[in-house]
């Protein structure tokens, strides 16, 4: 057992986990902490169980569910695109989605700045590669370790994808290679440090998001590994984490017998998931400006 992060072999134990969102397996996995620079690293990495712990209905797969939140979501990411794009002088720019499913995000990014002419998906579902070449983006089925490109990308998204992998310093060293000189890559990452991680730390806290969650960082600790893969930071902000808050309270209310989920109805198929997302969105918001939230949104440049 090691530090996924720093390899530290200076770990303790943090807490333990199971798949409260799809119930694919049984198994209660623990996740430990490192003593150097404090990122959580999962116990037993299931990278031989795929195909079970992110199922056929997996979200990332499935076509976006048209509905007040993602048309909310949809706008703020199209205002963060437009302010992030503001860094590039060129005419023609191009983006590379790692974990980007279908390419939604990619849509709105090319909505949000028309300079983005050449996009490309790297993504492991084979379903989610039909409906993103049929909008225009070129798609690579495979993990972004085996992805191999001449080509250099202005902007790289890496939305709430690296706390999926087991190393997450060679995917920021692909990262690296894969980014043009004056390149942005925008990652997206759940924060520890946040009072949801801290209450349901022992009850199944939904940032683990258990067992699909692999290595997970404060903003202190990702800055570490950004730093020693070659990167600085050119902006950060903690972000609203309203899923995880409402992945943990359905957890409780599920565990206690007022709701029922099972691997055939996933906690997030469940009517209660958006109305707990709105309450706890809105509770973010508010307390945003003056603390840290269990979202983190970092930009990064080649020092
Ligand atoms: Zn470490």
């Amino acid at each position: 057992m090691y530090c996924l992060s720093c390899n530290s072999k200076n770990i303790k134990h943090y807490a333990f986990a199971k798949d409260i969102e799809y119930f694919s397996t049984e198994k209660i996995f623990e996740y430990y902490q490192c003593e150097l620079c404090k990122t959580l690293s999962i116990n037993q990495i299931p990278s031989n169980m795929l195909s079970v712990i992110y199922p056929k209905n997996y979200y990332s797969f499935l076509p976006q569910r048209a509905g007040f939140l993602l048309k909310v979501k949809i706008f703020l990411d199209g205002l963060l695109f437009k302010k992030i794009s503001k860094n590039f002088k060129k005419n023609k720019l191009s983006a590379l989605d790692v974990g980007g499913g279908a390419g939604w995000m990619l849509d709105v990014l090319k909505k949000s700045d028309s300079r983005f002419h050449e996009t490309q998906i790297v993504d492991i579902d084979e379903s989610a590669k039909k409906i993103a070449e049929a909008k225009g983006h070129s798609y690579f089925c495979g993990k972004f370790e085996n992805f191999y490109s001449e080509k250099k990308y202005d902007l790289i998204l890496m939305l709430n994808l690296i706390e999926h992998v087991e190393n997450p310093s060679e995917i920021l060293e692909k990262c690296y290679e894969c980014l043009e000189t004056n390149g942005l890559i925008l990652i997206k990452t759940p924060n520890i440090d946040s009072l949801d991680a801290k209450i349901f730390r022992h009850k199944n806290w939904g940032g683990f998001h258990c067992p699909r969650h692999w290595v997970l960082f404060s903003m202190d600790s990702f800055k570490l590994l950004a730093e020693r893969t070659g990167f600085e930071i050119l902006m950060f902000k903690y972000t609203q984490g309203s899923p995880f808050w409402a992945w943990s309270v359905f957890a409780l209310i599920q565990k206690a017998g007022l709701v029922h989920a099972d691997a055939k109805r996933p906690s997030y198929t469940h009517p209660l998931i958006p109305f707990l997302t709105i309450i706890f969105a809105g509770f973010d918001f508010l307390r945003m400006p003056f603390t840290k939230t269990s979202q983190m949104f970092f930009v990064l440049k080649k020092k």
